[in-house]
Parts: structure tokens; sequence; C-alpha cells
């Protein structure tokens, strides 16, 4: 939390694996994230003074998304036509998240109360009233301590799709939450890395680069995302750090052993254009894999 912009950046273009610090059970933060046009305004009305402060000392900026933007699903260039322009933050989601944090302990620092390093274990429920009361929960370097227990009068669960609260419901309350079973095989690897020109100014004038995917006839895809805008003396380099994604569905895992093997995949299963930009990018930090065969989503409005 008291790390410099300079800092945060180095370890996050050092990470070893996904795991290695930061917060465990977020492996997907360390992958490249949009924050749609929507996202960007609301976090701006919570937060007025943050875009000042990352614009100044983190070294990111806005997009254009009709002009600095290349999108393409299907074949199509999709944001050239926008009727009204959106701009799109170019930040790394580690950062930004981290950034967050420290700007509500500054604002609210006397009213929140962060208990880092703790599991919850179980809910606390009065059976009678059909009411969960609270958690149980349990620092995490200390497996053997006993379970600590937190009341509260409005709880929400915030612990993402792996949620152990459909099972905790399943046990207390004998209710069971609806679920469908989908398997999509997704997949990604994620890089910071530097871009350099290919040559081919319709490319190299565009920093946000994405290719969707068009399941089942096209399963793989390509997202960059600049993060942070960099000195240089090189004229050859775009002069920003990006973050660049290669995605894909049904199983079609893009390799994260070397980048040599990535870029086979990448001449392989995606358009040249794609190849030369990846081609002419310098990989600054380890290729981080996610991959998820299998989702159960919940259908909690059936209940
Ligand atoms: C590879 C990938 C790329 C994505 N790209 C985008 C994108 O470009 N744009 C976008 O908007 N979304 C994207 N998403 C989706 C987005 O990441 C998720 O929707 C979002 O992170 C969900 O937020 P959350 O707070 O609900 O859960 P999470 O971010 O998963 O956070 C849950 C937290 O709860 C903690 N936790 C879990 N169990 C317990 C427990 N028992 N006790 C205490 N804590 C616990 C976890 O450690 C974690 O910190 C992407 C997802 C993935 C996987």
């Amino acid at each position: 939390m008291k790390s410099t912009p300079n800092q945060l950046l180095d370890y996050r273009c050092r990470l070893a694996s996904p795991t290695s610090l930061g917060r465990s059970g977020v492996s997907q933060m360390y992958h490249s994230h949009v924050l749609a046009g929507e996202g960007y305004i609301i976090l701006q009305e919570l937060f007025p003074q943050l875009k000042d402060k990352l614009l100044n000392e983190y070294d990111v900026r806005d997009y254009s998304l009709k002009t600095e933007c290349r999108f393409v699903v299907n074949g199509f260039v999709l944001n050239q036509d926008l009727t009204e322009d959106f701009l799109w933050l170019g930040i790394d989601r580690f950062t930004l998240e981290t950034v967050m944090r420290k700007e509500l302990c500054l604002q609210y620092g006397n009213q929140i109360e962060w208990k880092c390093n703790s599991r919850v274990v179980q809910l606390i429920v009065d059976q009678s009233l059909n009411i969960v009361k609270g958690i149980k929960y349990r620092q995490k370097h200390h497996v053997d301590s006993s379970s600590i227990d937190l009341y509260g009068d409005f709880i929400i669960d915030c612990t993402g799709r792996n949620t152990s609260s459909v099972k905790w419901l399943k046990e207390r309350f004998n209710l069971i939450v609806p679920t469908i079973q989908i398997h999509f095989g997704a997949g990604y690897v994620t890089f910071v890395g530097e871009r350099f020109k290919t040559g081919d100014p319709s490319l190299d004038s565009k920093h946000i680069i994405g290719y969707g995917l068009s399941p089942p006839d096209k399963n793989t895809g390509v997202g960059i995302i600049p993060i942070h805008e960099i000195k240089t003396m090189d004229e050859n380099s775009l002069g920003t750090l990006s973050t660049f994604t290669l995605q894909c569905a049904n199983y079609e895992y893009p390799p994260n052993d070397s980048y040599e093997n990535l870029l086979e995949w990448i001449k392989e299963k995606l358009d040249p254009e794609y190849y030369s930009i990846f081609k002419s990018t310098k990989v600054c930090s380890p290729l981080v894999s996610y991959r998820r065969a299998i989702d159960d989503r919940k259908c909690v409005e059936q209940l």
C-alpha cells in the first residue's frame, strides 16, 4: 500500500507467479482487463481526485475509442464508425486496485477496518429466523488458530465466483442454488511488453488493439492495452508499456512456456498483422497463464 508507482509497476513486471504476492485468490488480476466506459465514469464519480492522480503520478492516460483503438470482430473494424466517442483508461488492474485501496483508506480510514490474510470459513445463522447473522473467519497464517466471530446487520458476499456461500447455505438452510455447468475452455496468456513500430502506420497509430473471439468458428483473440507511458530515446518505440493478452475459447489454449512458442501459436491462429505486432514487441514480464475449462453459472434469480 505504501509502494510508489514505479515500485508497483516493477513488482507487476517481475511477477514470478500470479499468486506469489498480492491478493492470492484473484489470479485474474494480473491479466489484461478493460475498464469499460461506464465503469470509468463511476470511478470518477466515486473518486473525483483519482483521475488527476493517475495521470500525473502513475503515467497512465485515457485513450479515444474512436481514433486510438482498433477493435475487430469477424473481420469488421467496429470502433471507427462510432457516433459518440468513449474514453478508455489505459491502466493495469493490479495498479488500479492498489491505488483504489489507498484512496479508500485515505477517504474512509476511520470508518473501514481491513482484515487482511483472513479467510471466511462459515456463516453464523439463526435457522429459526431464517437469517444469516454473521461470519466466522480464520487468519490464513495460523491455520490451527480457532475461528473468530464477526456479526453484521448487512452482509455481502464478495468472494467471487468460487464462493463457498452456495455450499454453506445448503448445509445451514437446505437452500439449493440452481447452477448450470458451462464448458467453454477459456484461456488467457498475459504479459507486459513494450511495442515497437511494425512499419504499418495503421497498426502503429493504434494504442488499443482488440480482436474479438467469435466461437465456435474463431476461438482465438487478442487484446493490447497501454498501461504506462515511458520516456525512451528509441524512436522505434511507441513510448508505452502495454498488457498483451492472447485468449481462447473451446480449449485452443495459448502456450506460456516460451515466447517463441507463443509466437508460433499466434502465427498459426491469428491474422498476420497480429503476428507482426507481437514480433515487434519486447517482453518485460513473465507470461502469466489462466485457464478455466468449466464454469458453474449460479441461477439465483430462480430462487
Ligand atoms: C482472465 C480474466 C479476464 C477478465 N477480463 C475482464 C475485463 O477485461 N473487464 C472486466 O470488467 N472484467 C473482466 N474479467 C472479470 C472480472 O475479473 C471479474 O468479474 C471480477 O474480478 C469479479 O469481482 P469480484 O469482486 O466479484 O471477485 P474477485 O475479484 O474474484 O474477488 C474475490 C475476492 O474474495 C476473496 N475470497 C475468496 N474466498 C474467500 C473467503 N472464504 N474468505 C475471504 N476472502 C475470500 C478472494 O481471495 C478475492 O480477493 C476477467 C476475468 C478473468 C478471469
